[in-house]
Formats: structure tokens, C-alpha cells, sequence
């Protein structure tokens, strides 16, 4: 068993249990929480010992740019979690995602992406990987045909995020998967936004999941974080050796707090989604919000698709204000609770106009075409007794 494969016997356990224990080490000390070892290296008791675990005969780290005990409890717990052979720890969301794509093309290959990610996401798939001879297609990621025809003989890889940021949108994760695997194909998933729990793109058909730990997992606005999971086999053929040579490691520090994180990530995803779903409803009912976009509410255009392949709505709201930009700001100056911030997954609700910020690099007409309007805010829900977070809208609405 390599240091990064889950244990069998927590397989069968619960999410919650799983997050709880999963992953974990101890040392001889038997300590009850997980130990923090913020060491670069290890010491070898023997020349003869050295030899062994370099040449891979024997178990145990050999250095933390590639495998360290915290960060590989993480790695478990996420595995577990995921229910994926193994996983791999990076030292942000696009340190995961750059190395998940990188690690399975090359050039000559194509890619396909949904035009809807991340900003960062789309800067790797539109400008990094064509500069090392791999042209990407982006497509309306709703629209299954926009798929199949962007097809090609060397496309290798599928990539999405689902639910999109910041319009919500549903891309039905098991069609791209036939797609990517009738042409040869791989599909690789961002599910930060459904977060782990509410998600699972391998039981969809995916091959690879990305995360951004710095969002839900951590949780509290701490550390960044990212994570790969995939088959050992996957991992071994793409990312292994490409992360254990070129670096881009999580701290074991920052693995520390994402464990802890990980233990309360199921009571807070579900209190968050519990204050969300109430806040969309209580904006929907006021005349200044032209529109509320929240996947578990009947009236988002894929309500359906969201419910069959979501066991929950989720912990982002976005929202139109019939006002334009003026109204945008006026709303979000007068809350005093929900601070302004692009970051999301915070235990701290937080507001962000996506036309300004996050997207004001897209033209006005791409943002139209994505429907991000100039009247559009996006609420990350946090922990907060949801009778204030609703008394705080009331403060935004009306100073509409
Ligand atoms: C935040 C985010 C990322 C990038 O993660 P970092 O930890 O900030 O590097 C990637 N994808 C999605 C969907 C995100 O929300």
C-alpha cells in the first residue's frame, strides 16, 4: 500500500465518519488530533534503509516537495471522501488544475472546455497550454452538440466546473463523460462549487477531479489548497511524477488546517445550504430582484438536471437586480453582515459583482452572451444566524 492509498476498512464508513478518522496516522505518541510534521526531509537509519526507499522497496517519505505524513493524511481523507483510488495535494486550486491538465496532454494534443470556468481555468486552457501545442476549443458547456462537434481525433481531454461561477449554470456531467470516452477521450471535473458532498463526478463518469481547497474544504478563509483525484493508475501515468519534479506542493501546515476543515465540512455545507436556500427564496419575493439563480429552486432553467445529478442546491446564490450596476452597488455598500470579497466557501458570507470584478476582463458582449448581467451579484452564504443575513438583505434592498 503506497502512503497515499486509503485504508479499506473506512470504505464502507459514512461521509461524515470518514471525514472525521479518515487518513489518519499516528505517531508513538498517539496523539488524539492529527500531527502537524513540518519537516523538509526524513533521516534513513541505515545507508542499506535509504537505499530501499528510494529504490521503492520499502515503504516512507523521502522528501516534501512529493510526500510528507500531514499532507498525506489529507490526501486520504480526500480520497475517502471522493471514493477515488488516490489523490494528490497541491499548494493551490490552480496548482491542481494546471497540473491535472498539463499531466495528461502534450503536443499535437486538444482539449475542450467549457467556456464557463474560473477565470484562472480559462487563462490555462486558452493561453498556457496553446503556447505548448495544445489548441483548445471552448464550448457553450450546456449545449451537448457544441461537444461532440468540437471533437477531434487527438482530443485527449474534457474539462468543466459544475455548478458554474457565478451563473449557476448545470452542464450534465455523465453525457460530457460518454462524450469524451466515445472519442477516446478523458473528462476532468472541477467540483468546487458542488463541494464533495453534494457531488460525486467519478459515480457520473468522470476520470479526474479538481479542487480548490482554499474554497469549501478549508473553509474558514485561512489557507489555499488544492487537490487531484483519480485511479492510482491515472495518477501514477499523470501526475505523480509531474508534481514530485516540478513542485507545486500544499504546506504541510496549510494540510493541517484542511484536515481539521474537513471535519466540519458536512454541518457546515448543510447549514450553509440551508441558509442559502431560505435567502434565495426571501429575494425572490422582492420586486428589485428581477431574477435568483439557485439550483434546488423549481424556477432555475435546470432544475432538473441540477437535482439528478446534485443531492443539494449548494452554498452560492447569484441574483439580477432590475437596477443595472447602480443597483448592484447601492445594495451590496448598504449590507454591513455579508462582507464584499470574490473569495467563496467562507464560513463569512460574502458578496462579489461579477461584471466589475471577477469577469471584468471578458467584453460586455461575452459576459451578455454568458449572462452575467450589469445588475448580477453573486452571495457566497456563510455561517451566520441566517435571521440577520436576512435582516442585512432587507438593509440592501432597501437601499434600492
Ligand atoms: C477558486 C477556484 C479555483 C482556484 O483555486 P485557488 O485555490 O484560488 O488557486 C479553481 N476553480 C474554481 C471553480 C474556483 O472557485
Amino acid at each position: 500500500m503506497s502512503a497515499n492509498t486509503p485504508p479499506q476498512s473506512l470504505k464502507t464508513l459514512r461521509p461524515a465518519t470518514r471525514l472525521v478518522h479518515g487518513g489518519t496516522t499516528r505517531s508513538q505518541f498517539g496523539e488524539t488530533s492529527e500531527a502537524l510534521f513540518l519537516t523538509q526531509g526524513y533521516v534513513y537509519e541505515s545507508m542499506e534503509a535509504a537505499e530501499a526507499r528510494f529504490k521503492g522497496e520499502a515503504p516512507g517519505f523521502l522528501y516534501s516537495r512529493f510526500s510528507n505524513p500531514t499532507v498525506a493524511m489529507f490526501e486520504r481523507r480526500m480520497a475517502l471522501l471522493e471514493g477515488s483510488e488516490s489523490a494528490r495535494a497541491t499548494g493551490s486550486g490552480m496548482a491542481a488544475v494546471t497540473a491535472a491538465l498539463m499531466g495528461q496532454l502534450k503536443a499535437g494534443d486538444h482539449i475542450v472546455a467549457a467556456k464557463a470556468l474560473f477565470g484562472s481555468c480559462r487563462y490555462v486552457v486558452e493561453e498556457l497550454l496553446p503556447r505548448f501545442g495544445v489548441p483548445a476549443t471552448l464550448v457553450d458547456g450546456t449545449d451537448l452538440d457544441q461537444w461532440r462537434a468540437a471533437m477531434r481525433p487527438e482530443t485527449k481531454v474534457l474539462f468543466l466546473e459544475s455548478p458554474t461561477n457565478p451563473q449557476l449554470e448545470i452542464i450534465d456531467i455523465a453525457a460530457v463523460a460518454k462524450i469524451a470516452h466515445d472519442g477516446g477521450a478523458k473528462l476532468t471535473v472541477d467540483n468546487v462549487f458542488a463541494t464533495p458532498l453534494l457531488q460525486s463526478p467519478f459515480e457520473l463518469g468522470a476520470d479526474c477531479v479538481v479542487y480548490s481547497a482554499t474554497k469549501h474544504i478549508d473553509g474558514q478563509g485561512r489557507c489555499l489548497g488544492g487537490v487531484i483525484l483519480a485511479s492510482e493508475e491515472f495518477i501514477q501515468a499523470h501526475i505523480h511524477n509531474l508534481l514530485r519534479q516540478t513542485g507545486p506542493a500544499l504546506s504541510p501546515f496549510n494540510a493541517w488546517v484542511l484536515l481539521k476543515g474537513l471535519e466540519t465540512l458536512p454541518l457546515r455545507v448543510a447549514q450553509q445550504m440551508r441558509s442559502a436556500t431560505a435567502l434565495a427564496d426571501h429575494l425572490a419575493a422582492h420586486a428589485g430582484v428581477s431574477r435568483v439563480l439557485y439550483p434546488s429552486r423549481k424556477d432555475h432553467p435546470q432544475h432538473e438536471l441540477a437535482m439528478r445529478q446534485m443531492s443539494g442546491g449548494g452554498t452560492v446564490i447569484a441574483f439580477d437586480l432590475a437596477g443595472g450596476k447602480e443597483a448592484a452597488f447601492r445594495f451590496a455598500n448598504a449590507l454591513q453582515i455579508v462582507k464584499i470579497s470574490n473569495n467563496l466557501g467562507d464560513a463569512k458570507s460574502l458578496i462579489t459583482h461579477p461584471a466589475t470584478t471577477t469577469h471584468q476582463r471578458l467584453t460586455p458582449q461575452m459576459r451578455a452572451e454568458s449572462g452575467i448581467g450589469e445588475g448580477m451579484l453573486r452571495l457566497s452564504v456563510g455561517l451566520e444566524d441566517v435571521e440577520d443575513l436576512i435582516d442585512d438583505l432587507n438593509a440592501g434592498l432597501a437601499a434600492l
